[in-house]
């Protein structure tokens, strides 16, 4: 009882608490310009109930952390793949570059179309069929889908995917071509990110032609549009491998910090088990996740709607209200489905804290090392700081990749030639325009180069060439320099700009 009335004052208060906690004016966001003060749009990203045109000239957009915003010359609500291939063809119409968005949930610059052309996709929703492959089972949808449709559906079939990360507004589309992260039990071929899951894409190319591929046809070609960032294409429908639905056992433990680097291999993961911990330089926060055993029945829906009841407003505020000491009483044991855990995050208020993060990876081997270091330089940078630190750090473990040609969760580069688990170790704040949280970010790049990490596009924050080509198996984007596709930001990190490659095929 006493945890039940600690999780629903903890939920009722998190609903209340991110206003009085807000640590930003809007004055101080870096894109806020009096032109911004007449937009018709009520919240982040695209506002689905405004009534706007299906082509717009120069519709304001931001991203839903509110970090970006920008205005594209054109934007296009696709309805259907023909708006999808006029807007890639009709170069006169539609300015270059041309980007596809989906909710506009990503954290970096890589959303930042200002002047071209953004095709929106989130009408194109239609989950079309499950299907078969060689290697089992399959489901299509289109590109807008969000996550959380799609494993709502599989749901009511009985069937899932085995990687469900919390984020359910990423529209299928996006994570395509750029890094996902997820901490559920499972085969290592399978889980940890939804680039193992995808065995097939439609997309049209910068012709304006569509194009299909699938893993036992152009398994190469494939592996290629998965690295591309998007820059090869706009992604009209994605075929993911399914499995029949399982239950999944979620303990919590509350650990000091430094038992915990030393016990991760013998206590906290195993064969069977993965984890998801948030790290504090004091304590963490571990949720161990493992096939539930055999005969376990589902927890009560009740209990699991309490969980995710914590979690969520949680996750979306930025932890703000992560009582770390606290949550060593709960009695935190369930058997659930993973989509049970997955999170549609509303559209926070204009002053609400919302969760932001930086993506780093690294190899398991070096855990204890990085872990300890980088508790080190967190602490140091608040006493250079006045004492601000992040919310935590995020850390989950994959199984790299042997057949990804380059870049995260790949073996290739220093430190992650064998194949073998990575680790995640990405930094949370609730306010993505701080200053200190900014500063912050940039010395975790830095952090990151000199201790073997490595970043992400779509996912690390303040990036620029330097860094990103002094991390370990990461290349410039030589197979994918598709002008018709490069907006400012992604011209910084490809070899050779301006010119087109396409895929022999
Ligand atoms: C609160 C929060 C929690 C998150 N938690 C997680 C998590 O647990 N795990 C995780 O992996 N990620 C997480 N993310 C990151 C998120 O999953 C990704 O940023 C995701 O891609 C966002 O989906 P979107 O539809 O909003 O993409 P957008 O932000 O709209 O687009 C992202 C990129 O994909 C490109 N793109 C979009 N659609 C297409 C298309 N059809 N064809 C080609 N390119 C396209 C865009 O041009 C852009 O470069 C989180 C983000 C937030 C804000």
């Amino acid at each position: 009882m006493i945890c039940v009335i600690l999780l629903l004052s903890t939920v009722l208060y998190a609903e209340r608490l991110p206003n009085q906690l807000l640590q930003e004016s809007s004055e101080n966001t870096p894109f806020s310009s009096p032109q911004m003060a007449c937009i018709p749009c009520r919240g982040p990203g695209p506002d689905p109930e405004a009534e706007y045109s299906k082509v717009t000239s120069n519709r304001p957009l931001k991203n839903w952390g509110r970090s970006y915003q920008f205005t594209p010359a054109v934007v296009v609500e696709a309805a259907t793949f023909e708006d999808v291939i006029e807007a890639v063809q009709d170069t006169e119409k539609y300015p270059t570059p041309v980007r596809a968005l989906g909710n506009i949930h990503t954290v970096t610059e890589a959303v930042v179309n200002e002047g071209g052309t953004v095709v929106l996709m989130r009408k194109l929703n239609q989950i079309i069929a499950v299907g078969n492959d060689d290697e089992g089972q399959t489901v299509t949808a289109q590109a807008g889908t969000t996550l959380l449709e799609l494993h709502n559906w599989l749901g009511k079939k009985g069937l899932e995917m085995l990687v469900a990360p919390e984020i359910g507004d990423a529209s299928v589309g996006s994570i395509v071509g750029s890094v996902t992260k997820d901490a559920g039990p499972g085969p290592p071929s399978e889980t940890g990110s939804l680039y193992k899951a995808i065995v097939g894409v439609k997309y049209v190319d910068h012709m304006g032609r569509v194009v299909r591929l699938s893993k036992k046809e152009h398994a190469a070609e494939l592996g290629l549009f998965k690295c591309s960032e998007g820059l090869l294409g706009i992604v009209l429908e994605v075929t993911f491998r399914v499995f029949p639905e399982s239950l999944v056992q979620l303990s919590l433990k509350i650990m000091n910090t430094k038992d915990m680097v030393k016990k991760i291999s013998t206590d906290i993961l195993s064969k069977t088990r993965t984890a998801f911990i948030l790290v504090q330089p004091e304590l963490s926060f571990i949720e161990t996740r493992e096939p539930a055993p055999e005969g376990a029945e589902a927890s009560s829906e009740f209990w699991w709607s309490l969980i995710a009841a914590f979690k969520l407003p949680n996750f979306q505020h930025g932890l703000v209200l992560f009582p770390f000491p606290l949550l060593k009483f709960l009695p935190y044991r369930a058997c659930l489905y993973r989509r049970t855990q997955v999170n549609h995050y509303g559209e926070p208020g204009p002053r609400d804290n919302r969760l932001d993060f930086s993506w780093y990876e690294y190899p398991f081997e070096r855990f204890e090392e990085v872990v300890t270091a980088f508790n080190a330089f967190t602490l140091d940078f608040a006493e250079r700081h006045n004492g601000w630190r992040p919310g935590a750090c995020a850390t989950y473990f994959m199984e790299r990749m042997t057949n990804k040609p380059h870049g995260w969760f790949s073996c290739k580069g220093k430190g992650y030639e064998k194949a073998g688990m990575s680790f995640t170790l990405d930094p949370i704040f609730n306010n993505p325009n701080d200053p200190n949280w900014r500063a912050f970010v940039k010395e975790c790049n830095v952090f990151a180069v000199a201790h073997g990490g490595r970043v992400a596009l779509t996912q690390t924050r303040e990036m620029d060439r330097d860094t990103y080509l002094a991390c370990p198996g990461q290349v410039p984007l030589k197979e994918a320099p598709n002008k018709r596709f490069t907006t400012p930001f992604f011209a910084r990190f490809v070899e050779r700009e301006g010119e087109d490659i396409e895929i022999p095929l």
